[in-house]
């Protein structure tokens, strides 16, 4: 199915802007890590959004959340890895790819920094995603880099395919296969020469064909390199359309003050604009 308008983010941003554009009658996918996972999920206690004081985030992303498939939106859950932009736009999570006529970007803000040689290696050995790479590297030893809740998940699904796998983080991991050996290092960075040829973990080399890092989130701007950005957000005007033509973005990714309402009212915002922007591409 190609869906009207495809949320990228299930925070309080996506899940805006999923009410607003269903209360408009488009057919809304929002893709997005579960929203147990969303950094405001944290939150021990908000008193700053009007009508809910004292509420958790928790229970405020559960009411967005439920109010948002209430009205009819569909969810997948999962890490969007690649973007592509033609006749529309293809996201693609894990092995399966999911279609759009418009965009709006509600990712909030990648708390990570990359590690040195990540981007250097990129498609040379660095991946984001063990589902699409993990055949490349059967019988190789590599590295999983897990910052993310579903890591060790896919550490062993790279370790069923017959990948020699390293797994590398700050803390040891719930679910990893005992088969896998776990390397608690903070300190990273990517090696090679025309490919990967190590992962250094605080200061020691463990030697490997690729490097998978798999983080929470991936910086918009990896997904779509052609998105304009100041000051390290997305770029939008008043209407909340970003520089790419049927791209919209709302929430912390485009800016201070990253807060709850302000995120709610750009999502409403750009999902007037996306659906805007949809009718008048249907009356051309
Ligand atoms: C501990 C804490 C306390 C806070 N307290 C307050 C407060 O009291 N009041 C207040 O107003 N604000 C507070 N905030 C800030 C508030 O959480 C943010 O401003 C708000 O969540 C922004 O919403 P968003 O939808 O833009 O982004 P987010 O809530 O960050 O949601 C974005 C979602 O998209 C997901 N995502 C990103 N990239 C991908 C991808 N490639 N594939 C799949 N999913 C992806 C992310 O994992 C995340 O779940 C707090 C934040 C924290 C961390």
């Amino acid at each position: 199915m190609r869906y009207d308008i495809l949320v990228l983010g299930g925070g309080p941003a996506g899940l805006a802007a999923a009410v607003a554009a269903r209360g408009r009658d488009k057919s809304v996918l929002v893709v997005g890590n579960r929203w147990q996972d969303s950094p405001l999920a944290r939150a021990e206690r908000i008193d700053n959004y009007p009508g809910l004081p004292g509420c958790t985030g928790a229970r405020m992303l559960e009411e967005f959340h439920s109010h948002a498939a209430r009205m009819g939106a569909d969810f997948v859950v999962g890490r969007a890895i690649s973007l592509m932009a033609w006749e529309g736009f293809s996201l693609t999570v894990g092995s399966e790819v999911y279609q759009g006529r418009a965009l709006i970007l509600a990712p909030g803000v990648v708390r990570q920094a990359k590690y040195p040689g990540e981007e250097e290696f990129l498609g040379r050995g660095v991946s984001y995603c063990a589902t699409c790479d993990g055949m490349l590297y059967r019988n190789k030893p590599v590295v999983v880099v897990g910052r993310a809740p579903d890591a060790p998940h896919e550490a062993n699904y790279l370790h069923t395919l017959g990948c020699q796998v390293t797994y590398v983080a700050q803390q040891p991991p719930e679910g990893l296969d005992p088969a896998i050996p776990f390397v608690r290092a903070g300190r990273l960075a990517v090696k090679g020469e025309n490919t990967v040829t190590a992962l250094e973990a605080d200061g020691a080399d463990l030697p490997c064909a690729g490097v998978f890092i798999l983080r929470q989130a991936v910086a918009p701007t990896d997904l779509l390199p052609e998105l304009a950005t100041e000051g390290g957000y997305i770029r939008v005007d008043r209407e909340m359309a970003t520089n790419v033509e049927g791209v919209f973005a709302a929430g912390d990714c485009t800016g201070a003050p990253l807060q709850v309402s302000k995120a709610v009212g750009e999502g409403h915002v750009a999902a007037l604009s996306a659906c805007a922007y949809l009718d008048a591409r249907r009356s051309e």
